[in-house]
């Protein structure tokens, strides 16, 4: 009966649609949005400054990572069948690490279980040791549409500090195999900000930068995360973390120079020309739904947020079983409360350019964003770190050097 009615109402929604009297035939099942993070842990030789979950010399476990993470993606695909996949992004580690058949399959498996949408943006992270003619027209044929190249630095002094397996001869060759690509949207990776480099390094690295006029340019502050080799190096007093007013001149030397050539800082570390910018990364700090796969992946959906097991021979283990459940390789489920959300928002929201929207911080949490926080933001704009008008507060150039320190603040005021 219900079937019936249903037909009926179909039948007279498509007469109005003939007739003109209604736009689309739309019966309501709009699809949400989803992005896709896939995790991918491998890497030649370990940084010394990374804190990320990597693994160098288990290659003899490539087959079998891709196995289980196959399984993974199948198996929680019918939770998504209603979502609309609208970025992937593969990262790591060093997604360009993986052979071709490897990256295929994995690429297969995401193809036939999810529903993709025509303009998905399609990011992976690429070493510019691993990029050849080969990889390329991969990485084409399965509708990569954005790169991102692991670059770090264009002088050799720094590439050695950093303990890359790339030099700068390296890295210009894997650009000048970009140039003759069809995938336009680029990004490169640099840091600023690590032991001994100079003030002229940053320039030189930057300059080079601009000549390449690459779209996106991630421009990061290097930072000494506990349980790496640099933090270890730097409590030794092996290395010596540089000077504040030193990093001040390299952050001020990217907001000062970049604009020229019409990138946006469009988030603290990330600059993009006109529709570069980074769509993936934007839903992250925009809060929206991401699942992420792999050991150690991330997740945020409909307000929760999960962490799969960090140990690439555990997850291995768990996904090579018969019967698969989210719970048996899901280590962590945190729901979100009212303040973890306005807690997120805030920290996230002052990276942006946009900052703080008064209207929507009102929208999502029935407060004035900057009635709520008064004290705090009068003593901020103070010190020159924080500017509001009637519809937005956002943190001034100096404020972006010390934003954690910013949202800790804030953030202390909500809990
Ligand atoms: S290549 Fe990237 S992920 Fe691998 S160790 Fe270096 S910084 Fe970390």
């Amino acid at each position: 009966m219900i079937n019936k009615l249903l037909l009926l109402n179909k039948k007279k929604i498509e007469k109005k649609v003939k007739k003109g009297k209604i736009k689309t035939l739309d019966y309501g099942h709009h699809k949400k949005d989803l992005s896709l993070y896939v995790h991918i842990p491998f890497c030649d030789l370990i940084c010394p400054y990374c804190d990320f979950n990597k693994y160098a010399n288990v290659d003899h476990m490539i087959v079998d990572f891709t196995s289980a993470l196959s399984a993974e993606i199948k198996s929680v695909s019918e939770k998504f069948k209603n979502y609309s996949i609208k970025s992937i992004f593969f990262g790591g580690g060093t997604p360009s690490y993986l052979d071709e058949y490897s990256l295929n399959n994995i690429y297969e498996q995401i193809n036939s279980s999810y529903d993709i949408d025509p303009k998905v943006e399609f990011s992976i992270e690429v070493n510019p040791t691993d990029l050849n003619e080969k990889k390329l027209k991969l990485y084409e044929s399965i509708g990569v549409n954005r790169i991102s190249l692991g670059g770090q630095s264009f002088e050799d002094e720094i590439l050695i500090k950093l303990g890359r397996n790339h030099n700068s001869k390296d890295l210009e060759t894997s650009l000048n195999i970009l140039q003759d690509s069809y995938i336009k949207n680029i990004n490169l990776d640099l840091i600023f900000g690590v032991p001994d480099q100079t003030i002229e390094h940053w320039k030189k690295t930057l300059d080079k930068f601009l000549s390449y006029s690459l779209p996106h340019l991630s421009a990061y502050c290097l930072t000494f995360e506990p349980k790496t080799k640099y933090f270890r190096d730097l409590k030794l007093n092996k290395i010596i973390s540089p000077p504040e007013n030193l990093l001040v001149k390299m952050f001020n030397y990217n907001t000062k120079t970049l604009p020229k050539s019409n990138y946006e800082q469009y988030e603290i570390s990330n600059w993009a020309q006109k529709s570069f910018k980074s769509k993936h990364n934007l839903r992250y700090w925009q809060m929206k739904n991401y699942r992420g796969f792999g050991p150690g992946a991330s997740s945020h959906v409909e307000g929760t947020r999960t962490k799969n097991i960090r140990s690439l021979k555990s997850y291995i283990k768990v996904l090579m079983k018969e019967e698969i459940t989210e719970d048996s390789f899901i280590q962590e489920t945190n729901k979100n409360t009212f303040e973890d959300t306005m807690s997120e928002y805030i920290m996230l929201n002052l990276r942006l350019s946009d900052g703080i929207s008064h209207q929507k911080f009102f929208q999502r949490f029935g407060y004035r964003f900057e009635v709520r926080f008064e004290n705090i933001i009068s003593e901020l704009k103070k010190a020159s770190l924080f500017e509001t008008n009637d519809k937005y507060s956002k943190l001034t150039n100096n404020g972006k050097l010390v934003s954690d320190e910013i949202s800790r603040k804030l953030l202390q005021e909500i809990n």
